[in-house]
């Protein structure tokens, strides 16, 4: 491997940083290029417009952070994040159902996005041989003459001018605005296939002052949208005394932004605490409204022929349906994957990063798109095993209301620390069916 190597990442949010810092460990240099200016501290910013939206990190995602910026959950609990154990200290309500509590080893990190993307950029710029690049944006790729190589980016700066950066390496961590499939094609190659699955999700976050009496002293509570019943609603605490409340519809439900309408939408919710925060506690900002229309997965690994020195990562390659809180995950442990393969050398780097990143992704996959095909407007093909699986996992979340091993035993899946499978276990199914008899 050369000595001298330069890797420019495209896209400073989550996956960028997470990408910048795997590639910080075998390049000399890192150049990480955003289109927004990247403020100072931690504050909205347009390029992330889901950054006003409730986002919770994932035990595994934390866990995943942690292994890349060691201390990281440290310092985030210095800046007054609570960690919260999400068995223990959250209510789910599952299908209409209150889950079993227990202390689990399951802990989130519960923050707003802009905080948490503050403290990550803070580390990566830390990183000897990082530079960012803000208020510019990428128009387009360099390649070698016979376009086998991906040599650099074009950009084009807010001041009008135009140059190039050369790179040994390049990566695409541009989220849903990605434009990889169409430089492709004007290079010649092939676009990748690409699923989505319309789930239509509208969301809306409004932040308040938490005070201890919320929720009973718990940390969270959850509730889910059924078929008939379009709507739930997710409430976080968060840094410096915030808790968040997200006001969830699918398939075009759209929560309303004025307080009544909230109230309203909050006391239909299965979840009672949620309507008694709105109802009592002072808003520290106004309701913020965002759609997102479908998940969607491009197909990178089945393509015959890549450029070499070029790489997609995080809601680039696929994005979820936000319901499930995976994206930041799934990036962190695309980002440990990037930097294992690096470590062995980089050939044949974009076929072996995109299988793997391709196993890595099936499971969140199967999780966001399998629950979602229990509604029946969307659309998509409902294998034997789906509709196996969702109508055992309503039975299991009956069943948990009264067996907390089997909730941790869903939390584990939820939070990919364990694969779907394992559901499956002789012992989890005869539990369920047994709870299920019980509870019903
Ligand atoms: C409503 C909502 C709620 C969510 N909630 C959660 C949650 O609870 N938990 C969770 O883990 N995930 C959640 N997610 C997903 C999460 O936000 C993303 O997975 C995460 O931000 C990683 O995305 P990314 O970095 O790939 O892309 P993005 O966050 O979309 O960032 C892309 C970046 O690329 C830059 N950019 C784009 N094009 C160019 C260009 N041509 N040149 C230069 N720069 C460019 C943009 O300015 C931006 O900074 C949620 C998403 C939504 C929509």
């Amino acid at each position: 491997m050369p000595s001298d190597r330069t890797a420019v990442v495209i896209g400073a949010s989550m996956g960028g940083l997470l990408a910048a810092r795997a590639l910080s460990d075998t390049h000399t240099r890192v150049v990480v290029v955003d289109r927004d200016d990247l403020p100072a501290q931690a504050a909205d910013r347009r390029g992330v417009p889901q950054g006003r939206q409730l986002h919770v990190l994932l035990s595994r995602g934390r866990e995943a952070m942690e292994e890349l910026f060691p201390g990281l959950t440290r310092e985030l609990r210095d800046l007054t994040v609570p960690m919260v154990d999400l068995h223990g200290q959250v209510y789910w309500y599952n299908d209409g159902h209150l889950m079993a509590q227990a202390e689990s080893p399951l802990i989130a990190a519960g923050m707003s996005r802009p905080l948490l993307e503050h403290a990550v950029r803070g580390r990566v710029a830390a990183l000897p041989g990082v530079e960012f690049v803000p208020a510019t944006e990428a128009v387009g790729l360099v390649t070698t003459a016979d376009r086998q190589r991906v040599t650099g980016v074009r950009l084009h700066h807010r001041d009008g001018t135009e140059t190039a950066v050369a790179a040994d390496l390049v990566v695409d961590a541009c989220g849903r605005a990605s434009r990889t499939p169409v430089w492709l094609t004007e290079l010649g190659y092939q676009a990748p296939a690409e699923e989505q699955v319309r789930i239509d999700v509208t969301y809306v976050t409004r932040v308040y002052r938490h005070e201890p009496h919320h929720l009973d002293g718990m940390l969270g509570t959850l509730t889910n949208a059924v078929p008939g019943a379009p709507r739930s609603g997710i409430v976080a605490l968060q840094e410096d005394g915030r808790i968040a409340v997200a006001f969830n519809g699918v398939l075009g439900e759209q929560p309303p932004t004025d307080d009544e309408g909230l109230l309203s939408f909050a006391e239909s919710l299965a979840a009672p605490q949620i309507a008694e925060i709105v109802k009592s506690a002072q808003p520290l900002t106004e309701p913020v409204s965002m759609r997102f229309p479908a998940s969607r997965r491009r197909r990178y690994e089945r393509l015959r022929r890549f450029p070499a020195g070029y790489l997609v990562v995080a809601d680039a390659l696929c994005s979820f349906n936000p319901i499930y809180g995976q994206g930041m995950t799934v990036a962190a442990l695309e980002a440990l994957l990037l930097r294992r393969l690096l470590a062995a050398g980089d050939a044949q780097l974009s076929r072996r990063f995109f299988r793997g990143s391709a196993r890595l992704i099936d499971a969140p996959w199967a999780i966001a798109v399998g629950t979602d095909l229990r509604f029946p407007e969307v659309e998509g093909p409902r294998s034997l095993r789906v509709r196996f699986v969702n109508a055992y996992v309503h039975r299991l979340h009956v069943a948990a209301t009264a067996d907390a091993p089997l909730g941790a035993a869903f939390l584990r899946v939820l939070n990919l620390v364990d694969p779907p499978t394992a559901l499956l276990a002789p012992k989890t199914v005869w539990r369920v069916l047994r709870g299920y008899r019980r509870g019903r």
